[in-house]
Protein backbone atom coordinates (compact mmCIF):
# COMPACT_ATOMS: atom_id res chain seq x y z
CA UNK A 1 0.00 0.00 0.00
CA UNK A 2 0.92 3.40 -0.99
CA UNK A 3 2.08 5.83 2.27
CA UNK A 4 -1.10 8.25 3.03
CA UNK A 5 -0.01 11.52 3.72
CA UNK A 6 -3.00 13.58 5.41
CA UNK A 7 -2.01 17.73 5.58
CA UNK A 8 -4.05 19.40 8.29
CA UNK A 9 -4.35 23.07 7.93
CA UNK A 10 -6.16 23.91 10.60
CA UNK A 11 -6.87 27.56 10.71
CA UNK A 12 -4.77 28.65 8.65
CA UNK A 13 -4.16 30.07 5.14
CA UNK A 14 -6.19 31.73 3.56
CA UNK A 15 -6.86 31.14 -0.39
CA UNK A 16 -3.70 32.75 -2.00
CA UNK A 17 -1.89 31.30 1.10
CA UNK A 18 -3.18 28.15 0.35
CA UNK A 19 -3.00 28.29 -3.21
CA UNK A 20 0.89 29.13 -2.97
CA UNK A 21 1.40 26.14 -0.76
CA UNK A 22 -0.35 23.68 -3.42
CA UNK A 23 1.71 25.40 -6.13
CA UNK A 24 4.54 25.03 -4.24
CA UNK A 25 4.19 21.08 -3.79
CA UNK A 26 3.39 20.57 -7.28
CA UNK A 27 6.56 22.53 -8.40
CA UNK A 28 8.45 19.84 -6.14
CA UNK A 29 6.29 17.17 -7.36
CA UNK A 30 8.16 15.00 -3.76
CA UNK A 31 6.72 11.44 -4.77
CA UNK A 32 4.56 9.55 -7.00
CA UNK A 33 4.45 6.55 -4.43
CA UNK A 34 2.50 8.77 -2.38
CA UNK A 35 -1.08 8.96 -1.61
CA UNK A 36 -1.59 13.00 -0.41
CA UNK A 37 -4.87 14.39 0.84
CA UNK A 38 -5.47 17.90 1.38
CA UNK A 39 -7.17 19.34 4.39
CA UNK A 40 -8.10 23.26 4.28
CA UNK A 41 -10.15 25.45 5.62
CA UNK A 42 -13.68 25.50 4.53
CA UNK A 43 -13.46 28.62 2.59
CA UNK A 44 -10.66 27.75 0.37
CA UNK A 45 -11.92 24.63 -0.50
CA UNK A 46 -13.30 25.22 -3.66
CA UNK A 47 -10.47 27.10 -5.22
CA UNK A 48 -8.03 24.28 -4.02
CA UNK A 49 -9.69 21.24 -4.95
CA UNK A 50 -10.25 23.43 -8.32
CA UNK A 51 -6.53 23.92 -8.82
CA UNK A 52 -6.19 20.16 -7.83
CA UNK A 53 -8.47 18.75 -10.52
CA UNK A 54 -6.52 16.36 -12.59
CA UNK A 55 -3.50 15.91 -10.72
CA UNK A 56 -2.65 13.08 -7.97
CA UNK A 57 -3.75 15.15 -5.11
CA UNK A 58 -6.71 14.46 -3.25
CA UNK A 59 -9.08 17.06 -0.44
CA UNK A 60 -11.38 16.46 2.08
CA UNK A 61 -12.72 18.48 5.11
CA UNK A 62 -11.55 19.23 8.79
CA UNK A 63 -14.98 18.65 10.13
CA UNK A 64 -18.75 18.09 9.47
CA UNK A 65 -21.80 18.67 11.44
CA UNK A 66 -23.11 15.65 12.75
CA UNK A 67 -26.87 16.36 11.65
CA UNK A 68 -27.24 16.60 7.54
CA UNK A 69 -29.51 19.86 7.70
CA UNK A 70 -31.36 22.05 9.76
CA UNK A 71 -31.12 25.13 12.22
CA UNK A 72 -27.28 24.87 13.08
CA UNK A 73 -25.93 28.33 12.31
CA UNK A 74 -22.48 28.22 10.82
CA UNK A 75 -22.31 24.63 10.29
CA UNK A 76 -21.45 22.44 7.52
CA UNK A 77 -22.55 18.87 6.70
CA UNK A 78 -21.60 16.19 4.80
CA UNK A 79 -24.19 16.24 2.19
CA UNK A 80 -23.38 19.96 1.24
CA UNK A 81 -20.08 19.06 0.74
CA UNK A 82 -20.79 16.04 -1.54
CA UNK A 83 -20.82 19.19 -4.25
CA UNK A 84 -17.77 19.64 -3.69
CA UNK A 85 -14.62 17.75 -5.11
CA UNK A 86 -13.81 16.13 -2.10
CA UNK A 87 -13.22 12.71 -1.36
CA UNK A 88 -12.08 12.83 2.78
CA UNK A 89 -13.35 14.03 6.13
CA UNK A 90 -11.42 14.21 9.28
CA UNK A 91 -13.74 13.59 11.95
CA UNK A 92 -12.98 13.55 16.21
CA UNK A 93 -9.92 15.49 15.67
CA UNK A 94 -8.72 16.13 19.16
CA UNK A 95 -8.92 19.41 18.86
CA UNK A 96 -12.57 19.37 18.06
CA UNK A 97 -13.40 16.90 20.98
CA UNK A 98 -11.25 19.44 23.36
CA UNK A 99 -12.42 22.67 22.31
CA UNK A 100 -15.93 21.99 20.92
CA UNK A 101 -16.83 19.52 23.07
CA UNK A 102 -17.69 16.90 20.75
CA UNK A 103 -19.12 13.31 22.00
CA UNK A 104 -18.60 10.09 21.21
CA UNK A 105 -22.46 9.76 20.10
CA UNK A 106 -21.78 12.90 17.78
CA UNK A 107 -18.84 11.56 16.36
CA UNK A 108 -20.56 8.35 15.71
CA UNK A 109 -23.43 10.01 14.00
CA UNK A 110 -20.45 12.24 11.70
CA UNK A 111 -18.83 8.62 10.31
CA UNK A 112 -22.43 7.64 9.96
CA UNK A 113 -23.34 11.05 7.62
CA UNK A 114 -19.57 11.17 5.87
CA UNK A 115 -20.12 6.76 5.09
CA UNK A 116 -23.57 8.21 3.44
CA UNK A 117 -22.34 11.02 1.23
CA UNK A 118 -19.54 9.05 0.11
CA UNK A 119 -16.55 11.13 2.25
CA UNK A 120 -14.22 8.50 3.63
CA UNK A 121 -13.91 9.24 6.94
CA UNK A 122 -10.44 9.42 8.94
CA UNK A 123 -10.89 8.66 12.23
CA UNK A 124 -9.10 10.15 14.79
CA UNK A 125 -8.21 9.00 17.85
CA UNK A 126 -5.83 8.88 21.03
CA UNK A 127 -5.25 9.09 24.92
CA UNK A 128 -4.08 12.41 27.24
CA UNK A 129 -1.07 12.04 28.77
CA UNK A 130 -3.09 11.94 31.57
CA UNK A 131 -5.02 8.88 30.99
CA UNK A 132 -1.31 7.30 29.37
CA UNK A 133 0.31 8.02 32.76
CA UNK A 134 -2.58 6.05 34.55
CA UNK A 135 -2.18 3.17 31.88
CA UNK A 136 -5.81 3.45 30.09
CA UNK A 137 -4.37 4.09 26.50
CA UNK A 138 -5.71 0.72 25.39
CA UNK A 139 -9.05 1.44 27.42
CA UNK A 140 -9.69 4.73 26.16
CA UNK A 141 -8.51 3.92 22.02
CA UNK A 142 -10.85 0.89 22.51
CA UNK A 143 -13.47 2.80 23.63
CA UNK A 144 -13.10 5.70 20.78
CA UNK A 145 -12.99 2.87 18.23
CA UNK A 146 -16.13 0.73 19.16
CA UNK A 147 -18.20 4.10 20.24
CA UNK A 148 -17.76 6.21 16.86
CA UNK A 149 -18.35 2.63 14.95
CA UNK A 150 -21.18 1.75 16.33
CA UNK A 151 -23.70 0.36 13.60
CA UNK A 152 -20.99 0.69 11.11
CA UNK A 153 -21.38 -2.25 8.59
CA UNK A 154 -18.88 -4.48 9.11
CA UNK A 155 -17.75 -4.63 5.44
CA UNK A 156 -17.19 -0.58 5.35
CA UNK A 157 -14.23 0.74 2.46
CA UNK A 158 -12.10 3.49 2.94
CA UNK A 159 -12.80 3.76 6.19
CA UNK A 160 -8.81 5.35 8.07
CA UNK A 161 -7.87 5.44 11.38
CA UNK A 162 -5.42 8.48 12.90
CA UNK A 163 -3.49 7.72 16.03
CA UNK A 164 -3.19 10.66 17.56
CA UNK A 165 -1.88 11.14 21.21
CA UNK A 166 -3.28 14.45 22.57
CA UNK A 167 0.12 14.92 24.23
CA UNK A 168 1.62 14.68 20.83
CA UNK A 169 -0.16 17.12 19.07
CA UNK A 170 1.33 20.44 18.32
CA UNK A 171 3.68 20.07 21.14
CA UNK A 172 7.35 19.35 19.49
CA UNK A 173 6.98 15.50 21.63
CA UNK A 174 6.44 12.70 19.18
CA UNK A 175 5.26 9.63 20.86
CA UNK A 176 8.32 7.12 20.62
CA UNK A 177 8.61 4.33 18.73
CA UNK A 178 7.32 1.83 21.43
CA UNK A 179 4.41 3.57 22.05
CA UNK A 180 3.46 3.64 18.37
CA UNK A 181 4.19 0.24 17.74
CA UNK A 182 2.33 -1.12 20.75
CA UNK A 183 -0.78 1.75 19.82
CA UNK A 184 -0.96 1.28 16.34
CA UNK A 185 -0.68 -3.03 17.06
CA UNK A 186 -3.67 -2.84 19.48
CA UNK A 187 -5.72 -0.59 16.79
CA UNK A 188 -5.17 -2.65 14.19
CA UNK A 189 -6.39 -6.18 16.18
CA UNK A 190 -9.14 -4.03 17.80
CA UNK A 191 -10.43 -2.60 13.48
CA UNK A 192 -9.78 -6.27 12.74
CA UNK A 193 -12.20 -7.28 15.06
CA UNK A 194 -15.02 -5.52 14.10
CA UNK A 195 -14.34 -5.02 10.42
CA UNK A 196 -13.66 -7.15 7.29
CA UNK A 197 -11.80 -4.85 5.56
CA UNK A 198 -8.04 -3.94 6.06
CA UNK A 199 -8.45 -0.34 7.66
CA UNK A 200 -4.54 2.19 7.21
CA UNK A 201 -3.54 3.65 10.53
CA UNK A 202 -2.26 7.26 10.44
CA UNK A 203 0.16 8.49 13.02
CA UNK A 204 -0.48 12.09 14.34
CA UNK A 205 1.28 14.23 16.55
CA UNK A 206 4.36 16.42 15.65
CA UNK A 207 4.94 14.11 12.89
CA UNK A 208 7.78 16.04 10.97
CA UNK A 209 10.77 15.36 8.29
CA UNK A 210 13.18 14.19 11.20
CA UNK A 211 11.03 11.89 12.69
CA UNK A 212 8.95 10.21 9.82
CA UNK A 213 10.99 7.88 8.22
CA UNK A 214 11.84 6.51 11.32
CA UNK A 215 8.19 6.47 12.45
CA UNK A 216 7.20 4.94 9.39
CA UNK A 217 9.07 1.54 9.48
CA UNK A 218 7.33 0.41 12.51
CA UNK A 219 4.33 -2.07 11.71
CA UNK A 220 0.86 -1.23 11.32
CA UNK A 221 1.91 2.61 10.59
CA UNK A 222 0.73 3.39 7.01
CA UNK A 223 1.24 7.07 6.80
CA UNK A 224 0.76 10.25 8.52
CA UNK A 225 -1.94 13.01 9.57
CA UNK A 226 0.19 16.07 9.57
CA UNK A 227 -0.34 19.47 11.30
CA UNK A 228 2.20 21.79 11.90
CA UNK A 229 4.60 20.71 9.29
CA UNK A 230 2.11 20.91 6.22
CA UNK A 231 2.16 24.48 6.55
CA UNK A 232 5.37 24.85 4.49
CA UNK A 233 6.17 22.91 1.32
CA UNK A 234 9.93 22.80 2.01
CA UNK A 235 8.88 20.91 5.30
CA UNK A 236 5.92 19.08 3.74
CA UNK A 237 8.03 17.86 0.56
CA UNK A 238 10.97 16.63 2.56
CA UNK A 239 8.54 14.17 4.87
CA UNK A 240 7.22 12.54 1.88
CA UNK A 241 10.27 12.45 0.28
CA UNK A 242 12.25 10.92 3.36
CA UNK A 243 9.12 8.07 3.40
CA UNK A 244 8.59 7.18 -0.57
C1 LIG B 1 -2.87 17.26 13.86
O1 LIG B 1 -3.40 18.35 14.08
O2 LIG B 1 -3.58 16.31 13.50
C2 LIG B 1 -1.44 17.12 14.07
C3 LIG B 1 -0.91 15.94 14.02
O3 LIG B 1 -0.74 18.30 14.32
P1 LIG B 1 0.87 18.42 14.48
O4 LIG B 1 1.49 17.66 13.35
O5 LIG B 1 1.12 19.88 14.41
O6 LIG B 1 1.20 17.82 15.79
Amino acid sequence: MNPIIAANWKMNMNINEGLSLVNNILDSSPSKKSQVIFFPPFITLNAISDRLKNTRYEVGVQNIHHEQSGAFTGEISAQMIKSLDVQYAIIGHSERRQFFHETDYQINKKIHNALSANLFPILCIGETLEERESGETSKVLKKQLSSALKDVDSDVKGLIVAYEPVWAIGTGITANSNQVNEAHGFINETTSQLLENPVPILYGGSANADNAAELFQIKNVDGFLIGGASLKSESFCQIIKNIT
